[in-house]
């Protein structure tokens, strides 16, 4: 079926870009992902988004989700595989099937950086997670990791703390980058242990789980869960064979308006390059409305 807009993404980008389509009378398909994934889903307990004292990520994008139904947006929980162009239409492959359309909102978001210290992949699931607020209750009254030093990383001890006996924060460098109020709160917390110039050298394990990690000083940390938060990774395959322009980071170039170097296809979010790449719930949703602006309007001119 040919859309006016198909908007890759139902995080906090992709889901306002489909408010603001819906509003403007467009034909839209959002593609939002299988499932509970994506920073916005992710994150708990909220409490910068203006309007809301505090929120959890799940229950702001059920609100996102029935604002854009209820402007007209058919929203689809799927996959897409790939996208491509021909003349001034595209095509997104998803599950041996494709829809056409004339604009593109690409918002698909981040993937978690992994750290790179061997056996990562093996023991992810065995003691190893990205996500917190998804995994953290399977730790309780457990001693625990997180590594980073930003936000999502202090954010996520806090989470941690509720749950289990004891968090370290293990930090490369000698200070925190998070903001403020969450450093304030992870270093008056007494469940947490900040280790500053620190990083890990090696995973113990006992019968194929996470039994400790090993620092570069030789210092041997016993854990049983270690949660990663250095950061994420566009998600951006999907779009490797169209001629988009990206930083050098990978997040795609776009200007103020979300237009990137393509004819027809924006971007916002988290995947992009938008506010500077200052990646926040607010900044997400804020480019995926300016993105469908632009959307709008590039398609008004080319309907002429
Ligand atoms: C732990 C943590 C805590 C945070 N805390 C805060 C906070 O307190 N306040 C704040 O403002 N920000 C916070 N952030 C940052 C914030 O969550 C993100 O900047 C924001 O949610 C990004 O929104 P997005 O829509 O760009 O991406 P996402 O919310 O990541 O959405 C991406 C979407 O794309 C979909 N997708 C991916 N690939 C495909 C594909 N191939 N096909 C179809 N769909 C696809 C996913 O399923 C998902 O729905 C936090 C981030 C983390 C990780």
């Amino acid at each position: 079926m040919l859309y006016d807009t198909i908007i890759i993404g139902g995080g906090a980008a992709g889901l306002s870009a489909a408010l603001y389509n819906g509003r403007y009378g467009h034909k839209t398909l959002a593609l939002i992902g299988e499932g509970f994934e994506g920073s916005t889903m992710e994150t708990w307990g909220v409490e910068n988004y203006p309007g809301y004292l505090s929120i959890n990520g799940t229950d702001l994008i059920e609100v996102l989700k029935k604002q854009a139904q209820n402007v007209g947006a058919e929203l689809k929980e799927k996959y897409i595989h790939h996208i491509s162009k021909k003349g001034k239409i595209f095509s997104v492959h998803y599950n041996n099937h494709y829809d056409e359309a004339k604009t593109i909102i690409y918002a698909a978001g981040t993937m978690r950086r992994k750290l790179g210290v061997p056996n990562e992949d093996i023991l992810k699931g065995k003691g190893i997670s990205y996500c917190a607020t998804c995994d953290g209750p399977l730790f309780r009254n457990k001693l625990v990791g997180v590594v980073g030093g930003g936000d999502s990383a202090a954010k996520a001890a806090l989470i941690l703390a509720e749950y289990t006996e004891k968090v370290y924060i293990i930090i490369r460098e000698e200070s925190f980058t998070a903001e403020p109020i969450n450093i304030q709160r992870a270093s008056e917390n007494p469940k947490i242990e900040v280790l500053f110039n620190s990083h890990i050298d090696e995973f113990i394990e006992n019968n194929g789980m996470l039994a400790g990690a090993k620092l570069h000083t030789g210092k041997i940390i016993d854990l049983v869960g270690l949660f990663i938060e250095i950061g994420g990774v566009a998600n951006t395959e999907p779009i490797k064979k169209l001629n988009v322009e990206y930083t050098k980071n990978g997040y795609i170039k776009v200007d103020c308006t979300g237009e990137t170097n393509l004819a027809g296809f924006f971007a916002a979010g988290d995947v992009s390059d938008a506010f500077g790449g200052f990646k926040q719930i607010i900044t997400a949703a804020a480019g995926g409305v300016v993105a469908s602006h632009s959307a709008h309007n590039y398609l008004v001119k080319n309907s002429k």
